[in-house]
């Protein structure tokens, strides 16, 4: 046998420890507590706050892309047009029965 393991004094092969990553981790499905997010239109769940079976209101609001698009728009002596435009609005659900805000649809 020849000394040429010096630089290895432990054998680097299937002993090496690979223990940091065990398994690849899955996807975490991100289970929250109420729904990260909505379409459109009115949602029908079960509040998580007042635990009702509702249709959640829809109400379109400004979103800061709206202001932002006003802004630009302001060059081109519109500004109010992105103010009517449902697209540029968030759509924020709100529980009809508590009024609890649920989640955003937005653009
Ligand atoms: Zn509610």
């Amino acid at each position: 046998m020849e000394k040429n393991e010096g630089l290895y004094p432990q054998v680097p092969g299937n002993q090496v420890p690979q223990q940091q990553y065990p398994t690849a981790p899955m996807p975490a499905p991100t289970v929250m507590s109420t729904p990260a997010s909505f379409g459109p239109n009115s949602a029908t769940l079960t509040c998580p706050y007042c635990h009702k079976g509702i249709t959640t209101l829809v109400r379109a609001e400004s979103s800061s892309k709206t202001h932002l698009f006003a802004v630009l728009l302001c060059f081109v002596s519109c500004c109010c047009i992105p103010y009517f435009m449902d697209s540029c609005k968030n759509k924020n659900h709100y529980c009809p029965s508590c009024n609890a805000f649920l989640g955003a649809y937005t653009n």
